[in-house]
């Protein structure tokens, strides 16, 4: 089965090597595959080209606050896995963070391809709503699990699913990673912490934000926030260091 890809500014599958910008990795080298495809659709999503399409079906239309939508053709690349593989491993990297999109959707693709990279460390971002499959799950060092907030016009039923919150919220490689826009959406994960006891120091608060400004702004508030309920902030360090561009 073949992995189906983001694409970066050539059109080529989005795969580079660049310093993980957010949780509890961030200023690590790594390579970054990103996948293509998400089962949530965020209204200020940063990759909506990996779900937001011309045409198609309903789900390529739900709504985004940009209102774009891609061309998918030149947005989505298929490649065999041991391809892909063969890409990150030219990187020469230790570690890779898989992204997306939602990259557990192509759970199978996945674990295609990490047999062919059997020395790599491997971090898996994720919104939290599906699990890996067994292949894939053996070989993951860290989880970082972003659920979804109110604030990203995602249904509570989608976004924030018990049965996998609780799955995440007791295994010791996940660390978890809420995108704040407002004070009051900080309310929110104080009441996820209290219902599923997420473990002391895996949880970030990160500004929502595409611009070093508008990330300041609400660290500015952020730190207070954090200080009170013992929460640690994320930054997200390749949008100071290259703005908001596919690659980086
Ligand atoms: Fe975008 Fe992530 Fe939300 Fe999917 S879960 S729409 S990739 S921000």
């Amino acid at each position: 089965m073949a992995l189906v890809l983001a694409t970066d500014d050539t059109g080529g599958p989005e795969i580079f090597a660049s310093l993980q910008g957010e949780g509890p990795s961030a200023g690590t080298p790594v390579a970054f595959v990103r996948l293509s495809r998400c089962n949530l659709a965020c209204t200020w999503c940063d990759t909506a080209y990996t779900w937001r399409f011309e045409g198609g079906v309903d789900l390529d239309r739900r709504p985004h606050r940009d209102g774009v939508a891609y061309d998918r053709k030149a947005n989505q690349v298929s490649l065999a896995p041991k391809d892909v593989a063969a890409r990150i491993e030219a990187l020469g990297q230790k570690r890779l963070v898989i992204t997306g999109g939602e990259p557990l959707m192509q759970s199978g693709a996945l674990a295609d391809m990490l047999e062919h990279l059997p020395d790599i460390e491997v971090e898996i971002e994720t919104n939290g709503t599906t699990k890996a499959n067994a292949h894939v799950d053996v070989r993951v060092d860290q989880y970082n699990v972003s659920p979804k907030l109110a604030h990203s016009g995602n249904a509570a039923e989608l976004a924030l699913i018990p049965e996998r919150l609780d799955f995440y919220a007791n295994d010791p490689r996940a660390y978890f990673k809420f995108v704040i826009a407002e004070p009051e959406d900080v309310d929110e994960v104080v009441a996820l912490q209290r219902e599923y006891s997420f473990k002391p120091g895996h949880v970030f608060l990160m500004p929502e934000g595409t611009t070093s400004e508008a990330l300041r702004a609400r660290q500015e508030w952020l730190t207070e926030l954090c200080l009170q309920h013992g929460f640690r902030m994320s930054d997200r360090l390749h949008i100071h260091l290259y703005g908001d561009e596919r690659g980086t």
